[in-house]
């Protein structure tokens, strides 16, 4: 949902660096034999990212010159994350501002996800756009699924912009209790791709769960305020304040759940004739 600035970091210098004090043979001759084919394909990742041709990728578990999938997977555990390549962990983790997870637009980054995951691409176990600083849960959910068509790839926070129109939005049903559920509507200008990977990236990541849970706590703080203003000014002074609202909260980003809540109670009739009149 939000989108990266790409790494500012070659594979090259991270297998230089993860390999400078390692004497673990064979991995050390198995790395070394592939690192100019991990350093070509990890470039082509890149011109293939850039066309959303990443699909084109085949899973693999060895790599042209002998490194295999276990190697590059310990590489990454033993020397990425915890030895000479942590200085490169560090920096990708640092890239979303203020920590926040560029999948689900809320929770915090605690870790770094592989786009492609490593134990089925391991050619791209430490290529840096591969890598994205992301919170628990959406790493969690992402699991080591590969996508089978385009529609089924997660937006990819630096190849992907899906900020560009507004598409975020929730349903609110206003009864005994009140209800959200968010979806995915699908901008004109969009193809119908584009709108099955934001669906998809909805619903694989869980992201209605997540987005109701924050939803129901800032509307039990709005629901006074609204009621307030509407004795105050009425309907027009409510719009008035939710129009506000959704401005400043879609300054950063087009789609968040909070701008998609005041868009929503702005949308939904029943929320003047049956909530704030009751
Ligand atoms: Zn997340």
């Amino acid at each position: 949902m939000i989108k990266l600035e790409k790494p500012d970091i070659d594979v090259e210098s991270i297998i230089t660096d993860c390999t400078a004090n390692l004497t673990k043979q064979p991995i050390l001759t198995h790395i070394n034999a592939s690192k100019t084919t991990i350093v070509s394909k990890s470039e082509k990742y890149n011109e293939l990212a850039e066309k959303g041709q990443l699909g084109t990728l085949e899973t693999h578990t060895m790599i042209e010159g002998g490194a295999t999938k276990d190697d590059m997977v310990w590489l990454y555990d033993n020397k990425f994350v915890a030895d000479g390549g942590r200085k490169y962990y560090d920096k990708i983790k640092a890239i979303p501002k203020y920590s926040k997870c560029p999948f689900c637009g809320v929770g915090i980054v605690s870790t770094l996800d592989h786009y492609l995951p490593k134990t089925k691409y391991p050619t791209y176990a430490l290529t840096p756009v591969n890598l994205i600083a992301c919170c628990a849960d959406c790493n969690k959910n992402k699991k080591s699924e590969i996508s089978e068509t385009r529609n089924n790839e997660f937006i990819h926070p630096y190849y992907d912009d899906f900020n560009d129109e507004v598409w975020l939005k929730v349903k609110i049903v206003f009864d005994e209790e009140i209800i959200f559920s968010f979806y995915a509507e699908k901008p004109n200008t969009w193809e119908q791709e584009k709108y099955e990977r934001a669906k998809n990236h909805l619903r694989k990541l869980q992201l209605n769960k997540l987005y109701v849970a924050h939803c129901g706590e800032e509307f039990s703080e709005y629901r006074d305020t609204a009621k307030d203003l509407y004795k105050k000014g009425g309907e027009e002074l409510v719009r008035e304040d939710l129009i506000c609202r959704i401005e400043e909260r879609r300054r950063v980003t087009k789609n968040n759940w909070r701008a998609a809540l005041y868009e929503g109670l702005l949308e939904s009739q029943d929320f003047f004739d049956k909530f704030l009149m009751s």
